[in-house]
């Protein structure tokens, strides 16, 4: 940068000090006319980025040859890079990204009919501790910031083919979406950015372990977005257990803040309910469900659970699956099991950054593009 230019709000920078152009604080508006360009081409390297999937400023042909040298010397589009790419049979795949610190987060495309999903982490991490999710054996490293959040959703936006579009996003990688809401949000509104991805606020999922005061602040600022609660328990002792942080909180109080979020928002909401083989998986947990969701305009959406290395919990039976599903059909409650998707590339939440981990080696994405399709 030419010493007279002084930079303009950065955002959280990469360690090379250039500003990051997917962070939304960045002003490319001012930089530009730093640069003695029109504003208006903030636009046209807006919609590159997001809706042409320019991987470099290179790429951006129509703009002046002079100015994709100096956005290329000045700015940064990727933090990350991606250390490990893994597709399944069934369409999915996965990325495993480093950040510019070294750390790592996963996130996945879901192909799905015509549905191309994204599943997004929020944090490096997890600091609720849900006894069942690999994300969160360590604890909580830190929160992503809202340009990491978005290089997620554009390295998986080009893994799609030019003529397919992202149609959803859900916020159920790694990490609590409710405990860096100041990130999130912004990056969830560049996604609905009709010059970029245009994807409905409806199509946007978070979910949540289930934090009422987190849940009442998206109520009052933004409740459009479609809310899924993990409650994995209706009662306070097995869910403590399952969910240590249930413990200052409580299902009642979660209960409470969905219902204010669904009155507000008009939106139907989820409960997800990861089923552990003879844990919670009985027709009493079933039942004790049933009450707990009532006549609420509810969906319960059944995880079985992935079993997650060195964790002790069992996957459900087909039986006990379909037996706790029988109970919950028959008191009304309108229910669907997840169907399970990459889970030979280890989908859930945080495993592969613990594989990954573990085998100590992070090889160049070139080396290691695996097909895991035999
Ligand atoms: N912290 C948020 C979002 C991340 S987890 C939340 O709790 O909702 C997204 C979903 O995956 C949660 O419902 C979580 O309980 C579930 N999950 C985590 N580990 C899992 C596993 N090993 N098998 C099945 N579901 C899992």
């Amino acid at each position: 940068m030419p010493p007279n230019i002084t930079p303009i709000t950065m955002g959280i920078t990469p360690p090379d000090h250039l500003p990051h152009i997917l962070d939304p604080e960045f002003d490319i508006r001012a930089w530009l006319s730093h640069a003695g360009q029109p504003a208006w081409r903030a636009k046209a390297v807006y919609r590159w980025l997001h809706a042409r999937r320019a991987d470099s400023f290179s790429d951006m042909t129509d703009l002046p040859h002079d100015l994709r040298l100096q956005l290329d010397a000045e700015l940064r589009i990727w933090t990350t890079h991606i250390a490990r790419h893994q597709v399944a049979e069934d369409g999915t795949e996965k990325l495993l990204l480093q950040l510019h610190d070294g750390q790592q987060i996963e996130c996945v495309l879901l192909r799905d009919g015509i549905r191309r999903t994204v599943c997004i982490s929020s944090q490096v991490g997890c600091a609720m501790g849900c006894v069942f999710c690999a994300s969160g054996l360590d604890g909580v490293i830190r929160n992503l910031t809202t340009g990491e959040i978005v290089e997620q959703l554009l390295r998986l936006t080009r893994l799609l083919p030019p003529d397919e579009r992202l149609s959803h996003i859900v916020v159920m990688g790694m990490g609590e979406p409710l405990a860096n809401l100041d990130r999130l949000l912004p990056a969830l509104a560049v996604a609905q950015s009709p010059d970029g991805l245009g994807i409905s606020q409806r199509r946007i999922t978070i979910s949540t372990v289930g934090l009422p005061s987190a849940i009442d602040r998206l109520c009052h600022e933004n409740p459009g977005y479609h809310l899924a609660v993990s409650l994995h328990a209706a009662d306070d002792l097995l869910r403590t257990k399952l969910v240590p942080v249930n413990k200052s909180i409580g299902v009642h109080a979660i209960l409470a803040a969905a219902d204010r979020y669904w009155e507000t928002s008009g939106r139907r909401l989820t409960f997800e309910y990861v089923l552990l083989g003879n844990l919670n998986d009985s027709p009493d947990h079933a039942r004790s469900l049933a009450r707990f969701i009532g006549k609420r305009a509810a969906l319960v959406n059944i995880i079985p659970y992935n079993t997650v290395d060195g964790l002790p919990w069992e996957e459900p039976t087909d039986v006990s699956r379909e037996r706790f599903l029988d109970v919950l059909r028959n008191a009304g409650i309108n229910v669907q099991t997840r169907r399970r998707k990459g889970s030979r590339i280890d989908a859930a939440c945080g495993q592969l950054r613990r594989l990954a981990r573990e085998q100590h080696s992070l090889p160049e994405e070139s080396d290691i593009t695996l097909s895991d399709s035999e």
